[in-house]
């Protein structure tokens, strides 16, 4: 058994920080693509030059074939350094990989350029109001019509369809077939007449996610991905790409840095209690670290974790919200305060992550049912 880097992988790391030192000290740190755009912009394009935007990815599509060891490498020195990477997460994640995986080769042509070269914004319009967690009950329509398909229906969350130009879509085209099976999975165009973005504005008081309304919507029958009525199966394939949630775990490690070094540097009087719950976080930081390298060694020996990667988001997204949580509270009534007058505790970062990752245990599958998947499908208990 061995812990730790192997030598290439080490060079790895060391290069992508000294690469985030230069880059970053120009689009500055930040962990929120909505709170700062244009950085936002300006990182994606100097990602896009050096050829970093899906490490993940085949050559043949503009990627590095990184091993999932090397792509978790990125992901967490991306996160910890607060690269504001967020615009093309999804499209990296999710859109890329299931295209080139179920695209036609028109599509792979159409697509993958522009997601390598970090121009074009793509957007998830899975969710509905009334299916999240139970997804497969989602009632957008999509109707044939001759050469196309005419598209009515709503999605939410749908974040940031304000900056895409594209978005992935999921929409009912058998509403007699069981739930799972009439459902296509379709590439929409952000521009085209019947499209609507509505802001939703979060507890943070930032716009990430919207509402999209689509009405008459008319796309040609080629802009389905696969065969009509898959949908569903193609969606849940996607869903396992790049998930072993490092970044968050990452993120909270930073923030605990800051604070200890914050803490040491002006010896900050803590309590006992402060100082032991500084110590818990710190060790469940480093066990959520070995959790998602397990998640990627697992998928670099060809497995494809399932349980594993439920409880590394699980355990990821939880952490840190008790981070932010112990934070705020360690800092007092600084550590609420969010606006920079000096009042606040370290540039108001954990009162702002405190309202921004509240979230993370919904998004993405909620924690209740990431404890399904593992208790189910890993631990083999009975469903009820
Ligand atoms: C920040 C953020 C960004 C998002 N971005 C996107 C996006 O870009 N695109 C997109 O399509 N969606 C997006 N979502 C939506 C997200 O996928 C859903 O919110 C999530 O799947 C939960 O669905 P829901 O909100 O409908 O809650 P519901 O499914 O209605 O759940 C409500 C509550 O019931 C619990 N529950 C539901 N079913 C079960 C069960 N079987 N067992 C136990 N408990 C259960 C849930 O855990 C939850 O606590 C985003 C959400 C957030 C918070």
């Amino acid at each position: 058994m061995e812990f730790g880097f192997e030598p290439g992988q080490a060079k790895l790391r060391d290069e992508v920080d000294a690469w985030l030192d230069d880059v970053l000290s120009e689009t500055g740190e930040s962990p929120d693509a909505e709170s700062d755009y244009e950085s936002a912009q300006a990182f994606t394009k100097a990602l896009a030059n050096k050829g970093w935007i899906a490490p993940a990815w085949p050559k043949q599509y503009g990627g590095l074939e990184a091993t999932p060891i090397e792509q978790a490498i990125f992901a967490e020195r991306f996160a910890y350094r607060r690269a504001p990477n967020g615009l093309t997460s999804t499209a990296v994640g999710y859109v890329g990989p299931t295209i080139f995986t179920y695209g036609s080769e028109e599509q792979k042509a159409q697509h993958l350029g522009g997601i390598t070269s970090g121009e074009v914004v793509w957007c998830q319009g899975f969710s509905e109001p009334g299916a999240g967690s139970d997804l497969a009950s989602l009632q957008c329509r999509a109707v044939r019509d001759g050469d196309s398909y005419v598209i009515n229906g709503q999605k939410i969350w749908t974040s940031s369809a304000h900056h895409a130009q594209w978005c992935i879509l999921l929409a009912r085209t058998d509403p007699e077939a069981p739930k799972h099976r009439g459902i296509s999975y379709f590439l929409l165009d952000m521009s085209l007449p019947g499209v609507t973005v509505r802001p939703l504005i979060n507890m943070a008081d930032k716009h990430g996610f919207n509402e999209l309304f689509l009405e008459d919507v008319r796309i040609p029958v080629s802009s389905r991905l696969g065969e009509e009525n898959r949908g569903w199966y193609i969606a849940t394939t996607t869903l396992d790409f790049e998930r072993s949630s490092i970044g968050g775990t990452a993120a909270s490690r930073r923030l605990l840095d800051d604070t200890i070094d914050l803490v040491r540097a002006k010896q900050l009087p803590l309590s006992s209690k402060q100082r032991t719950a500084l110590a818990d976080l710190v060790i469940s930081c480093e066990v959520g670290q070995r959790v998602a390298y397990y998640v990627a060694w697992l998928q670099s020996k060809g497995g494809i974790p399932n349980r594993e990667a439920s409880a590394a988001k699980l355990f990821a997204t939880e952490l840190s919200q008790r981070v932010s949580n112990t934070l705020v509270n360690t800092f007092g009534l600084r550590g609420q305060v969010r606006t920079g007058d000096g009042r606040e505790a370290l540039g108001g970062i954990p009162i702002e992550t405190h309202m921004r990752l509240t979230a993370l245990t919904v998004a993405g599958g909620t924690s209740e049912i990431q404890r399904n998947i593992i208790a189910t499908r890993g631990l083999g208990l009975p469903r009820v």
